[in-house]
């Protein structure tokens, strides 16, 4: 079962490439194209996975690779909704906080490959999530009892910590180090781990964060003058806390 869905992530993981692609260049949705000479994709290579696994990685027409973020978008979505699975079996919640996986595929593509967290995903995404989020709670697959203030707590916390974490990294290291979009994505994250998950969720991007820039310092010799994406820190550390948030906080609480 966790195979499969894990298949039927890649599908999805695909699908909602597609669709954050065409929202990031504002094209109407149709079908794939190639990113640098537009000439259609042949249908396997409408998946970045599975026009690598049958070798047609390249455009029939100008021969360029596709952009690899379709490629970790697809194996991101396949593995958070294998793990969901795997770990949780599969039943209503679980089916809840797999679909609140889907905006976070799309940014974790839009930000790799432009820098940009489109308003037109993320701001819908948290409305929807609002509401939902205060009738069910937070998307843990493991909730069991929940306040209706958790989801809308959890981000308000990530409005504000974002906000700060912007506003003096602006002040520090002038703009382009992170981002308003950072913001409305954390503020997303907060709403499907309420609170208080939503603490370990950017411990967890904190600690992601440095671990990537250091890797950014390492490759480039010291340097990190070309600032890197903050947001899939941010996904990562939503992902890893609706799959094992509370069993690190239990390990942090004892
Ligand atoms: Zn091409």
């Amino acid at each position: 079962m966790p195979i499969l869905l894990a298949l039927l992530g890649l599908l999805v993981g695909a699908l909602a490439s597609h669709v954050a692609e065409a929202v990031m260049v504002k094209r109407p949705l149709a079908k794939p194209v190639c990113p640098y000479c537009t000439a259609p994709y042949a249908p396997p290579q409408w998946s970045a996975t599975l026009a690598l696994v049958t070798g047609q990685g390249r455009c029939h027409t100008c021969g360029k690779l596709f952009r690899w973020p379709r490629l970790i978008g697809e194996l991101f979505t396949a593995l958070s909704w294998g793990l969901l699975v795997g770990l949780n079996g599969l039943h209503l919640r679980v089916i809840f906080a797999m679909l609140t996986v889907i905006p976070l595929t799309m940014i974790m593509v839009t930000d790799l490959e432009t820098r940009l967290v489109p308003n037109l995903i993320m701001l819908p995404a948290i409305g929807v999530m609002s509401v939902i989020g205060t009738i069910f709670g937070p998307a843990l697959p493991t909730l069991t009892t929940w306040e209706w203030w958790y989801a809308p707590a959890g981000g308000l916390l990530a409005l504000i910590v974002l906000w700060l974490f912007v506003t003096v990294g602006v002040a520090a290291f002038g703009p382009g180090a992170m981002g308003e979009g950072d913001i409305t994505l954390a503020t997303y994250t907060g709403l499907v781990v309420g609170f208080p998950l939503i603490i370990i969720s950017l411990l967890l991007m904190i600690v992601f964060g440095g671990i990537g820039a250091a890797g950014v310092v390492v490759a480039r010799k010291g340097s990190l003058k070309t600032a890197i994406p903050y947001g899939p820190f941010i996904i990562l550390g939503c992902v890893v806390t609706l799959l094992w948030g509370p069993q690190i906080l239990h390990w942090f609480l004892t």
